[in-house]
């Protein structure tokens, strides 16, 4: 029954194999990947937002290991692209990220599960702001993406994409961003440098100009937890109402045997 829901909407049960046909060097340490399915049937029209679960074989390891990436476009029938940072610390790299930067080469096959999560756009037509810090990009340019590709209400609905990241080298997908905003003039940018803060402060809305952060719009959050609950935090102190807020951690799974 599900497996049969799961193919009515384009998706499917389980893990199905993609081959990587690109890989992309964003960043120092964030990579994208594309990925399109082996068997070149079609992909479905996930939501801006969703993510996958994928499962590689992690040679320290010995055995495959599955994690999640959000998806880090819009839907373009084609591909999927994750965008991934490579976690190391030095005496204890990422099991996956490490495999997905450093083994995994254009022509490899992964596995991967259908696009999953609720982290979309509740309503297209109300004012909506990203804010992200870090790797915490990826969804938020998928986000942004789907919602300037789609027909716009009248007057046009104002997006806000606010990012925090340590300074312009680490801004992982800028390119893409710079772009939609040049294009679309209700998307308002603030990119914030958390390196030139002064005095050992950290990013608060104090200084995020007030017109990208209207009292009835919608908020998504993306980053480490604590970035989440300090936003969280500071929009309740604003008397934006929980309903309004939605976020998306990436935790990391453990070691999942097999
Ligand atoms: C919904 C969702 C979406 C996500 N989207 C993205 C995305 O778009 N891009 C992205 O990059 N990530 C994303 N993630 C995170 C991703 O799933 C992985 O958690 C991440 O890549 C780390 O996995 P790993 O196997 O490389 O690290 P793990 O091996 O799981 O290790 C995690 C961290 O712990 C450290 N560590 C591991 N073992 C030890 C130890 N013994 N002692 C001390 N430290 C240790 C590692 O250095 C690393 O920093 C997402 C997560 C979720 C849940």
């Amino acid at each position: 029954m599900y497996a049969q829901l799961m193919q009515e909407q384009g998706g499917w049960s389980g893990w199905r194999e993609f081959t990587l046909v690109k890989k992309v060097a964003e960043t120092a340490n964030v990579s994208s990947l594309y990925l399109a399915p082996t068997d070149a049937l079609a992909l479905p029209a996930y939501r801006p937002g969703q993510y996958i679960s994928i499962r590689v074989q992690v040679p320290s390891l010995g055995y495959k290991q599955p994690r999640q990436y959000s998806l880090s476009t819009a839907p373009n029938g084609q591909f999927f692209r994750i965008t991934v940072k490579e976690e190391s610390l030095a005496q204890a790299p990422g099991y996956v990220s490490s495999t997905l930067h450093h083994q995994m080469q254009v022509g490899d096959r992964v596995e991967v599960s259908a696009p999953m999560g609720d982290f979309t756009v509740k309503d297209a037509t109300k004012h909506n702001v990203f804010i992200s810090a870090g790797i915490g990009i990826t969804p938020m340019v998928a986000l942004l993406e789907g919602l300037t590709q789609m027909p716009t209400s009248q007057p046009p609905a104002a997006i806000s994409f606010i990012h925090v990241t340590q300074d312009a080298a680490h801004y992982a997908l800028r390119e893409e961003v710079t772009r939609l905003a040049e294009h679309h003039s209700r998307v308002k940018t603030l990119i914030h440098y958390s390196q030139a803060l002064t005095g050992g402060g950290r990013f608060t809305l104090e200084s995020v100009p007030p017109s990208l952060l209207t009292d009835n719009a919608d908020y998504y959050l993306c980053g480490p937890a604590g970035f989440i609950q300090a936003v969280s935090a500071d929009l309740l102190k604003r008397d934006i109402s929980p309903h309004q807020i939605s976020h998306e951690v990436f935790s990391t799974g453990g070691l999942t045997p097999s």
